[in-house]
């Protein structure tokens, strides 16, 4: 390679140099005329920032049916499901607020939609009461499969126990 200002041969890294307002491949010796360019520009369309923080801005929180935990894996007619199922069982609110060490008035904002139960409520309220509260998000846990297969199960056999 050559230099751009003097037409010598360079030795070792050819300098990229601006002289004048122009950027020339030049020696070591005529790098002295101008000022070094270090690296060459980087277009503005692959600048680092900004897709990720377009994506910031798009996350919307999840509506949330409680100011604690959002339990937004509750069965829809929750509320409904626990009366029935409480009146079935002939418990007063009383009765079964004590099973689950609630008041009695939470009972009833539970039976009425007011409250929704939070996760550890809602278990509660499904041992007591015997009925299906919670909804299994996503189904299957991958984690449980992974440890079943080294104890020699198949996806089948995990399919099986789900069901029982
Ligand atoms: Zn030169």
């Amino acid at each position: 390679m050559r230099c751009e200002i003097c037409g010598e041969t360079i030795n070792g890294e050819p300098l990229r140099t601006k002289i004048d307002g122009s950027v020339m491949v030049v020696c070591e010796k005529c790098s002295k005329f101008g000022k070094i360019q270090k690296a060459p520009p980087v277009p503005k369309t692959f600048a680092k920032n900004g897709q990720k923080d377009k994506n910031q801005n798009q996350y919307k929180p999840r509506p949330m049916y409680s100011i604690d935990e959002p339990t937004d894996d509750l069965v829809e007619d929750f509320n409904t499901l626990v009366r029935e199922k409480r009146e079935k069982m002939g418990l007063s609110r009383e009765q079964l607020g004590a099973k689950i060490n609630e008041k009695a008035s939470v009972v009833s904002r539970i039976e009425s939609g007011k409250m929704t139960p939070d996760t550890k409520l809602a278990q509660k309220l499904e041992k007591t009461l015997k009925i299906k509260l919670l909804e299994e998000v996503g189904g299957f846990n991958l984690e449980e499969f992974k440890s079943s297969r080294s104890g020699g199960s198949t996806l089948g056999d995990i399919v099986k126990i789900k069901r029982r």
